[in-house]
């Protein structure tokens, strides 16, 4: 079967048709190269929260066994011998990492956490001067990115309650294009920097990111991303869309394991940019002359002159397991999948609407990832631990919102359907 899976008819709402569209997809799913946890009867979880913590790849242990054995065999001669030599290491990756975020490799590094190095390309990147002082971020930008952004404010002399700008939410809890595009304009005198989240965590929205990229840069600010959301998960070009910077972790979309190594992205037009501040480390120094020790640090061309440490061996080679599957399946195939599996889910949701929720994700695919964000409007905590007994793991966000996000790579249209199954189930039982 080749024809894309129709979706409106209640009829086509069943296991078995599920099934056929698993069958029969353009890209079958690799599935089985993950661990898939078993629910209490034995069965496989249906796992929505791939947007926190990407599942396990089966090779991940091999890679981390082989990082063992080279530590145990050839101990500090493995910088240089063993299968992946460490002194190479973020090397390795950083290809494979640029082909999923559209960049060359030279303008990524993967290194340390991602709110830490959000704040390293803060340092270099936040220079407040005169009047343009002030930094535009989204309304409910995940924690994180707020505290370090109210931090490196202060740190500067500013002062958070007048100097973060927040672009807020339209009525219908989405942001607005227009009023984005408007609202940077307002402050093009005023703001030093427009940070974004590609995909909003809470509400999965896609933003136009070229398009907000160009008008921060006609408004005279730096253009930064937080791809934690986006990274694996949506189509990027973040070289030919000019961005100045961006960040993203890896455990999420990119399966690398809890608290997994972290990447960013440099643009080429800043690597001889000698005045860009940084604070650095030895391993951002310049290769050829680093182990020369010289007092003057030199900073690696690319993105590599923000590293700080040499790199942990074990997380990056759980990372390169992870980008491995990648390199395989291809972003254009994953994102078709995507559409696909996303579509799926928002049909059967939608065919049984009720008024006792809404999805706040928007119906546009082109503004949307994977993730879809159900608010509900009643009982919303009784409902995520209905499908939880189910063995169906979505996310709970406070106050209201269930996130679920089918993952091209290991999600099926069977755990799509278990998911809406369950979740009209859970409606027609309490609506007697
Ligand atoms: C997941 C996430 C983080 C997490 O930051 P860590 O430094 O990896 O703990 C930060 N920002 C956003 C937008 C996220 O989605």
């Amino acid at each position: 079967m080749t024809a894309p899976p129709t979706y409106s008819s209640h009829a086509t709402a069943t296991l078995e048709h599920a099934r056929m569209l698993d069958h029969g997809d353009a890209f079958p799913t690799l599935r089985p190269r993950f661990h898939v946890p078993l629910d209490a009867e034995g069965r496989e979880i249906a796992y929505f929260s791939g947007n926190s913590l990407g599942l396990q790849p089966r090779a991940t242990e091999a890679e981390l066994l082989t990082e063992l054995d080279t530590w145990a065999r050839l101990a500090v001669d493995g910088h240089f011998d063993g299968p992946h030599p460490w002194m190479r290491t973020h090397e390795e990756v950083a290809a494979p990492l640029a082909r999923i975020v559209g960049a060359l490799p030279s303008e990524v590094v993967a290194m340390n956490t991602l709110t830490v190095n959000l704040h390293l390309l803060l340092v270099s990147f936040y220079r407040p001067e005169g009047r343009r002082r002030k930094i535009i971020i989204e309304e409910k930008a995940f924690p994180s990115d707020q505290y370090a952004v109210m931090s490196q404010l202060r740190f500067h002399g500013c002062d958070p309650e007048h100097d973060l700008i927040e672009l807020p939410l339209s009525e219908d809890g989405l942001f607005d294009r227009q009023r984005a595009l408007d609202l940077i304009h307002l402050y093009r005198d005023e703001a030093a920097m427009l940070l974004l989240g590609g995909v909003n965590y809470y509400n999965g929205q896609l933003f136009d990111i070229p398009a907000l990229i160009d008008a921060a840069h006609a408004a005279g600010m730096v253009a930064g991303l937080d791809l934690a959301h986006a990274a694996g998960n949506v189509p990027l070009h973040l070289h030919e869309w000019n961005a100045d910077f961006a960040v993203w972790c890896s455990y999420k979309y990119l399966n690398s394991g809890p608290g997994g190594t972290a990447a960013c992205f440099v643009h080429a037009r800043h690597e001889h940019a000698p005045d860009l501040p940084r604070f650095s480390g030895w391993w951002g120094h310049d290769p050829a002359t680093r182990f020369a020790m010289p007092r003057q640090f030199m900073p690696a061309p690319g993105a590599d002159g923000w590293q700080l440490s040499n790199p942990a061996v074990l997380p990056m080679a759980a990372l390169r397991a992870s980008l491995a599957l990648f390199e395989e399946a291809g972003m254009p195939a994953l994102r078709a999948k995507s559409l696909r599996l996303t579509g799926w889910l928002e049909q059967l949701l939608r065919a049984g609407q009720r008024d006792t929720w809404s999805i706040i994700t928007p119906a546009d695919p082109e503004q949307r990832g994977c993730q879809l964000s159900i608010r509900l409007h009643e009982r919303g905590r009784a409902c995520f631990d209905h499908l939880h007994r189910q063995g169906i793991v979505c996310d709970w966000r406070e106050p209201d919102v269930i996130r679920a996000a089918p993952v091209p790579m290991y999600n099926t249209f069977e755990d799509v359907w278990r998911l809406a199954d369950a979740f009209h189930t859970f409606w027609r039982d309490s609506a007697v």
